[in-house]
């Protein structure tokens, strides 16, 4: 693994603060929030799936308010990120499955991308 369980506390408690940060703005308190995403499944796209299919859910109600705004996805990746911790995955790109580099983390500490696949997928937005 790149990174040492120092870089990866680090990393933690930045996202921990972030998300905070966030919470806090939203005028939420963190602890419902914590279990809903926590217990999800960490991939997106089932995860919109689920949300689309079964909008009567308690749970997916939170999760729609959360994806309403920008904040809220905000949260939710900084959920991803906490959970790429844990998992051993966290630092990799999504993209090309290359290391992020650490200033890029520091500075984003929820990154997917790295910059190559980051500006790659931005031109591709902006082409559109
Ligand atoms: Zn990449």
């Amino acid at each position: 693994m790149a990174f040492s369980e120092k870089d990866l506390a680090k990393f933690e408690e930045l996202l921990l603060k972030k998300r905070k940060e966030l919470l806090d703005e939203m005028g939420l308190h963190g602890e419902r929030f914590t279990s809903t995403v926590r217990d999800a499944t960490g991939d997106l796209s089932s995860y919109s799936y689920h949300m689309a299919d079964q909008g009567t859910d308690n749970m997916d109600r939170e999760l729609a308010f959360m994806f309403a705004s920008k904040s809220g996805r905000l949260v939710y990746h900084i959920d991803m990120a906490l959970k790429r911790i844990k998992d051993g995955t966290f630092g990799q790109c999504q993209g090309c499955g290359k290391q992020i580099s650490k200033a890029r983390l520091t500075a984003v500490p929820h990154a997917r991308l790295c910059i190559e696949c980051k500006s790659a997928e931005e031109e591709k937005k902006a082409g559109r």
